[in-house]
């Protein structure tokens, strides 16, 4: 399938049908960010991570919260110990803003169960499945 994305951040999660996760993302930053900045997405543990043994997570936001947070890895880990995605995610968002931090993750369990979620005041997100060959997007 092609999608086309005009600007802002990408990030995807999949499993194939041998159960191997993946997750990547991909950014232009902050607007007003400094030279040589380095944000959270391509730091495996931050913003993007995937493991077999707990599943598949991308983020977007205020970077440096999710990078001192280890957001994508905790997540994961949280699933691993039996935490829903939904859960884990809401838990380290509420973290994320504690020390204010604004964002959204897509977060894929090993279990196949997905969750979406973000503490702005909308996220573009789309879900394809093999399964029932349906995309569903939404904004808000
Ligand atoms: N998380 C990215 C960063 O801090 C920004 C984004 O893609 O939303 O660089």
């Amino acid at each position: 399938r092609k999608f086309n994305f005009k600007g802002n951040t990408v990030g995807a999660v999949a499993v194939d049908k041998n159960c191997n996760f993946a997750a990547g993302t991909s950014t232009g930053g902050l607007s007003g960010k400094l030279d040589g900045r380095i944000g959270d997405s391509p730091i495996i543990g931050a913003g993007t991570y995937a493991d077999n043994r707990c599943g598949a997570i991308s983020a977007t936001g205020t970077g440096e919260m999710f990078i001192r947070t280890s957001a994508a890895r905790t997540v994961c880990m949280l699933m691993q110990y039996g935490m829903s995605p939904d859960s884990a995610g809401k838990m380290i968002l509420e973290e994320i803003e504690r020390i204010n931090g604004r964002g959204g993750m897509i977060i894929l369990s090993v279990d196949g169960t997905y969750a979406i979620v973000w503490n702005t005041s909308a996220m573009l997100r789309g879900i394809w499945t093999a399964l029932k060959d349906t995309i569903t997007v939404a904004v808000f």
